[in-house]
């Protein structure tokens, strides 16, 4: 379906729990977040409804995310019938890779082509810090899992933090010549739930290239601006939110795991789907993708995400 100012939209993103085991200090509260009453959240079958009538819609394209999605008792059960929606045709998983060592293959075979794994460094005091409770160790046996899984693609997804990260672009870019995956870094937003970064924690992606001086361009691809350092295997992608905002281009929806459609990350606007058969689900869909904004607010460290929840809630 084309929005109000003329955008594809075909893909969804389908937060399916808003619980995860780490505790990143820019997305949740170190307490965690109250956890909603089972009768609050999607049932699975709802979850594969607002697949369907997503699909309906012309979304050809899912990705599952969270909270930390493979926390979810049935996220096999999930992955398995989510992907085999009709029009559905490009699948992937955004994980913080901790339960990938188990999980990997069994995603693969549920049918997950694309999964794309948060790290934010490679120091593992820093990576302890920044989760708040995480092992660098599990999250790299992690990785190593899905590369034995045979997934068609694999990204690391590095939220850039100034005084944090940013002396470990060279090392974390260097990640696409070891591997076949490309490192992408993405601008830190200023989300509810998160927390306070001063304004130097707040890095323009075009940072990275002040890093990499070696890095060429390629071919743009989605939100990513893609470079490739030489010889290297994978590609380096910047995600700039901030600096360089996509919502012309915006293509997404969300839905979060108590079913609300959110047709813009960054506004505070929901559209309930809790409960819904499939025309419901369809017409709330629809109003949510005429629904979408242009564009959403220009976002510093002072000028905060609209956004009624936080990163754990909606998903990314
Ligand atoms: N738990 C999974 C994970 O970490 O990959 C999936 C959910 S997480 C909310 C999805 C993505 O959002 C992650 O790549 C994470 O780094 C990113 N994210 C969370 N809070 C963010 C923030 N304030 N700014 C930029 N990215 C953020
Ligand atoms: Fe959990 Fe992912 Fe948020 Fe980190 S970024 S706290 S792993 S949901």
């Amino acid at each position: 379906m084309i929005d109000s100012f003329g955008r594809p939209i075909t893909y969804l993103r389908l937060s399916v729990t808003e619980l995860c085991n780490l505790r990143c200090r820019y997305c949740m509260p170190e307490e965690g977040i109250c956890k909603l009453r089972h009768d609050e959240l999607l049932t699975e079958d709802e979850m594969i409804r607002a697949v369907r009538a997503a699909a309906r819609l012309g979304v050809t394209k899912l990705r599952i995310t969270g909270g930390e999605p493979l926390t979810k008792p049935n996220i096999l059960s999930i992955c398995r019938r989510a992907c085999r929606v009709p029009g559905i045709v490009d699948t992937g998983i955004t994980t913080n890779a901790i339960r990938l060592p188990e999980m990997a293959v069994p995603l693969r075979e549920a049918g997950i082509r694309r999964v794309n794994i948060s790290l934010d460094t490679l120091n593992p005091e820093k990576y302890a810090y920044i989760t708040r409770r995480g092992n660098l160790s599990e999250a790299l046996r992690g990785l190593d899992a899905a590369l034995g899984a045979g997934f068609e693609k694999i990204k690391i997804n590095t939220v850039l933090i100034g005084g944090f990260n940013d002396g470990e672009i060279p090392s974390l870019a260097a990640l696409t010549k070891q591997y076949p995956i490309d490192v992408r870094f993405i601008e830190l937003m200023p989300m509810p739930g998160g927390a306070g970064f001063g304004q130097e924690c707040y890095l323009p992606a075009a940072k990275v290239l002040e890093a990499l001086p070696e890095a060429k361009p390629e071919q743009e691809e989605g939100v990513a601006r893609l470079y490739r350092l030489p010889g290297a295997q994978g590609r380096i992608g910047l995600i700039s939110p901030l600096s360089r905002h996509f919502c012309a281009s915006c293509n997404r929806i969300r839905v979060t795991a108590d079913g609300k459609v959110k047709p813009c990350l960054h506004s505070a606007e929901e559209i309930p789907l809790k409960g819904l058969d499939d025309d419901g689900m369809l017409e709330q869909l629809r109003r949510a993708i005429l629904n979408k904004p242009c564009c959403h607010q220009e976002l510093s460290a002072l000028n905060r995400s609209q956004a009624a929840r936080g990163m754990n809630q909606i998903g990314g």
